[in-house]
Parts: structure tokens; sequence; C-alpha cells
């Protein structure tokens, strides 16, 4: 007899759950990001105790059939590939099938859902194990429910650090959601008290306003990059408007927001000396892209990718920022006489 066995779904769940669902700012990206992938205009979220005693996201989009509310919950089920040739072409924010599952296995869950034909759904879940799949009548949509994160991983729990860093993280999240998709209308509340609003009405500055402050949106210079392969506008702030931290440049590729060094670096060498030592310009960058160019599929979390031709858009940024500048005559032209 082999000593090898195959696990059983609930426990490796608990096991992918380790990289998925980090801490409780991953579950509102998951959540959040699945109402995108639904085509919901309006999304709100609502947490208690920065996400550890509960997280409510409610989104407009397409809702789940009654029986797809089964294998929602399954690990690598998903409506949103089907092949090894959409694996290359992802233009969904999912596509790994495992957030729910994930989430499900670490928590107790409720789900509301309907796709506005006929009744809808209600489903109860506790560390992932079905207790509970109705009808149940709820508008079109679907609103999810996660109380008791990590219940039965203490040690998960107790790594979590103060209720103001945790909810710092689901800020700076649903932030960079908002500014990725300005057509969709965002609120955010924590015990009950509005973090963030947006009107959804498609205008990137409209939400940087609500994130930083009308005077800030105010400082900003736009950004418009054309090549063949990329496409990229968004807005830079004026090299006095700065913070101590590079946390308020955000990049946004495809509509996924991302981490990428080399881009950070490409807009920090467009300021190139305008920006006083230490300090860090607030900047939104939207990138678009033939998604071939772009291998999402590297880190469970998708906050890092791999670009094919980093560097063509490492020099189109920094161009295109010293440029805007120009124009700005913030960087003095050189004449020809120099
Ligand atoms: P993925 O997003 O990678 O497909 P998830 O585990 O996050 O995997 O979700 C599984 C499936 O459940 C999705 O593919 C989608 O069909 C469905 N789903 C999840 N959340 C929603 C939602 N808010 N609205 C509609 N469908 C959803
Ligand atoms: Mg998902």
């Amino acid at each position: 007899m082999g000593k090898i066995i195959r696990l059983d779904d609930q426990l490796s769940n608990k096991i992918a759950a380790g990289e998925v669902v980090e801490r409780p700012a991953s579950v509102v990206k998951e959540l959040v990001e699945n109402a995108i992938d639904a085509h919901a205009t309006v999304i709100e979220i609502e947490v208690e105790e920065a996400g550890l005693s509960k997280i409510r996201v409610m989104d407009n989009g397409d809702g789940i059939e009654k029986d797809d509310c089964i294998n929602a919950f399954h690990r690598h089920a998903t409506s949103k590939i089907k092949d090894e040739n959409d694996l290359f072409r992802i233009q969904t924010l999912g596509f790994r099938g495992e957030a729910l599952p994930s989430i499900a296995s670490v928590s107790h869950i409720e789900m509301k859902t309907s796709t506005g034909d006929g009744p809808g759904t209600r489903m109860v879940l506790v560390g992932g194990q079905i207790q509970t799949h109705e009808s149940y009548s709820s508008r079109k949509g679907t609103e999810i429910i996660v109380t008791n994160l990590f219940f039965n991983t203490p040690a998960r729990l107790k790594y979590m650090k103060t209720v103001h860093t945790e909810l710092g993280n689901i800020s700076d999240i649903v932030n960079r959601l908002a500014l990725a998709h300005p057509n969709i209308s965002f609120k955010l509340s924590h015990n009950g008290k509005r973090l963030l609003y947006t009107n959804g009405q498609g205008d990137v500055r409209h939400v940087i306003a609500a994130i930083y402050g009308l005077s800030v949106a105010k400082k900003m210079v736009p950004i418009r990059i054309e090549s063949l392969d990329f496409d990229i506008n968004g807005y830079i702030s004026y090299p006095e408007v700065t913070r101590a931290s590079r946390n308020y440049i955000s990049t946004i590729i495809n509509g996924r927001f991302i981490k990428n060094y080399s881009i950070v670096n490409a807009i920090l060498d467009g300021y190139h000396t305008l920006l006083p030592v230490g300090r860090y310009p607030i900047a939104v960058l939207v990138i678009n892209m033939d998604p071939i160019l772009v291998d999402v599929n590297v880190h469970p979390a998708k906050l890092e990718v791999r670009i094919s031709k980093e560097k063509e858009l490492y020099d189109l940024i920094t161009k295109g920022i010293q440029d805007a500048f120009k124009k700005k005559q913030l960087i003095p032209e050189l004449t020809s006489s120099i």
C-alpha cells in the first residue's frame, strides 16, 4: 500500500486559503473583483472591526443561477475561462476559481443572489460546508456576508494586526479598485461610517478627489501616451504635491491594479529632479495592452504580473511624463544654442 493520499476538498481549500486569503483586505479584494467581473455598476462594501467580525459586499451584477451556486464554491470552478487559450488572454479579474472556496473554508458565509430571472438563491456555509441552499427572493445581483473570518485558523487570526492597520489595507484596496473602475459607483463604510463614495460616472478625477481630496485632484497633470502596443492615460501630481511614500502611485493594467517596481521607477524617472529627496508623487496610471503581452498568472493574489516589452513601456512612461511637464513648462526645453 502506498503512503500518498489525496487530500479532501475541505483541507485543500484551507491550504489554498493560506495564499489567497491572507487578511480581511484579501477577502474584500476577491469579493469586489467578482462583483466587477459580474458587470456590476454599483458595489457597496460594509465592514465591521476591519472585516474581522463582518464583511458585506453587495452588487447589482449578473447574479448566479441556483445550481451554479454550488459550483461557485468548488475549487478551480470558474465561469471566466474555458481552456488554455483563454488563460493567455485573460480579460477578467478572476479566472483561478479559488476565491470563494478559499474564503468559505476559513469563515462563515451567507450569500444571496439572483440573476433577475425567476427566484434567487440563498446559501449558508460554515467552514466550507454547505448548511443551506434554498430558493430565496432577492433583487438582481449578489450579496455576500462573511463573518467569523479565520475562526478555524487560530494562528492566522492571531497574526492579524490592529484594526487600524487592517482597515488601512481594506481602504487601500477599495480605493485602487475604484480608481481602476471609475464607471462603477463604490461605497465603503466601516462600523457604519462612510469612508469612500464614488459616483460611477467614469471620470478618474472624481475618484481622485473622493480619495485624496479636491485640492489634490486640482493639482494633477493629465497624461496620455499611445504606442503600437500600449495605450496609457491617467493623472500625475504637480511636483509640489508629494507624499512620503510610493503608496500613492497606482498602476492599473487592463483594469487590474498591480504592483510593479519598474513602472513606479519609470514614473519617478519622468519627474527626474523635480521631486524633493524622499518625496513621491500621487499618480494614477491606466495602462491598456493586448492581454497576450501580460501574464497575470504569476501569483495567487494576482498583484504581480509579468509584462513583455517592459523596457519599451518604461521608456514610454518616462518620456510621456517629461513631455507633459514640458508642456506645462516645468522642465525647460533645451534651446538649439546650447
Ligand atoms: P473566479 O473569480 O476566479 O472565477 P471565484 O471563486 O472568485 O473564482 O468565483 C467563482 C465563480 O462564482 C465565478 O467564476 C463566477 O461565475 C461566480 N461569482 C462569484 N462572485 C460573483 C458575483 N458577485 N456575481 C456573479 N457571479 C459571481
Ligand atoms: Mg474571483
